[in-house]
């Protein structure tokens, strides 16, 4: 028993050594990949009844030379960590931006629409955010009017104030925020009605069982009532069929993001699904 427990403690510090291995390969990697900019950003469409294309979420994509795709939903966290999320939120922005002028300018991109960029906690509480957006639409002469920020409640648990202050200086420019992933995180209602948020994303969890969970569609029906009351729009993500759509549809939310209407492709692909065919 002595010789067997030895040899499971054995196992158990292998397996933890392969973990660790993983996660140090893993964050060397994002070094060179964050130094030499080997990201690529992918574009979903975001959907109105009425309109259509309303705009696109940017997302990052890592391809990496010997893992092939690694997903954001691992590797955001670790950049987070290690605090090479700021250096990727500025190329992101910075790439998004480039995108989006580049498109003003060969008139496929409408000035009504928006480009929604996620951000970081960590990026957006940067003492130099502010000034770090200005310039990059500076640069890229690109309207702050065609800019949505996706930031996430749980942002507002550090410090509501110098939050809030952001966030109005933000609004002020002329650009729009989002409240990502809404209903996972610890916002209370009190805080809402304080921000100066024109959107709710309403979380794709939600949207996921909406036709089969009863208490899911009542969660629904309340973000999009209570966004009614504050004056904010609600955009559902997740919507992956037609029955997502439809349902949605009858309790009266407008927007719409999700493999239903398109995925997240490369800037080009984006134009030719999306764009140029405006059969959808
Ligand atoms: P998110 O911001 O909530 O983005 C939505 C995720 O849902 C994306 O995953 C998107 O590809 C996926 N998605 C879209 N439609 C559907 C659908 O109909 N069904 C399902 N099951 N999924 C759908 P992705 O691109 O893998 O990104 C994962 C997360 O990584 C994002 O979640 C976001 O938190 C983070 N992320 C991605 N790009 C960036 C970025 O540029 N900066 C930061 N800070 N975070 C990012
Ligand atoms: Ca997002
Ligand atoms: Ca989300
Ligand atoms: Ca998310």
């Amino acid at each position: 028993a002595k010789e067997s427990g030895r040899n499971t403690f054995a196992l158990y510090k292998t397996a933890m050594q392969a973990v660790s291995d993983r996660r140090l390969e893993m964050e060397k990697a994002l070094h060179h990949a964050t130094e030499f900019k080997l990201f690529e950003l992918y574009y979903q469409p975001q959907i109105n009844d009425k309109e259509g294309v309303i705009g696109a979420e940017a997302l990052i994509r890592w391809k990496d030379k010997d893992k092939g795709f690694i997903s954001p939903a691992e590797f955001i966290p670790i950049a987070e960590e290690i605090g090479l999320i700021v250096d990727i939120g500025h190329w992101v922005l910075n790439e998004a931006l480039s995108q989006v002028a580049a498109w003003l300018k060969s008139g496929e991109w409408d000035l009504s629409w928006r480009m929604s960029i996620n951000v970081s906690p960590i990026q957006f509480q940067q003492a130099n955010f502010l000034p770090m957006l200005q310039n990059q639409l500076e640069k890229h002469d690109v309207p702050a009017c065609c800019v949505d920020l996706e930031i996430t409640e749980n942002m507002l648990l550090s410090d509501l104030s110098s939050c809030l202050e952001k966030m109005n200086a933000i609004k002020a420019l002329g650009a729009h925020l989002s409240i990502d992933d809404f209903g996972t995180g610890y916002s209370s209602l009190k805080y809402l009605k304080l921000l100066p948020v024109d959107r709710l994303k309403i979380d794709q969890s939600f949207v996921r069982d909406l036709l089969t969970d009863k208490s899911d569609e009542a969660i629904v029906r309340a973000v999009i009532a209570m966004a009614k009351v504050l004056g904010m729009s609600v955009i559902a993500e997740g919507v992956e069929t037609l029955e997502h759509y439809n349902r949605l549809r009858e309790i009266d939310c407008f927007y719409y993001q999700g493999y239903y209407f398109g995925h997240p492709v490369p800037a080009k692909e984006f134009i030719d699904l999306f764009v140029h065919d405006s059969s959808t």
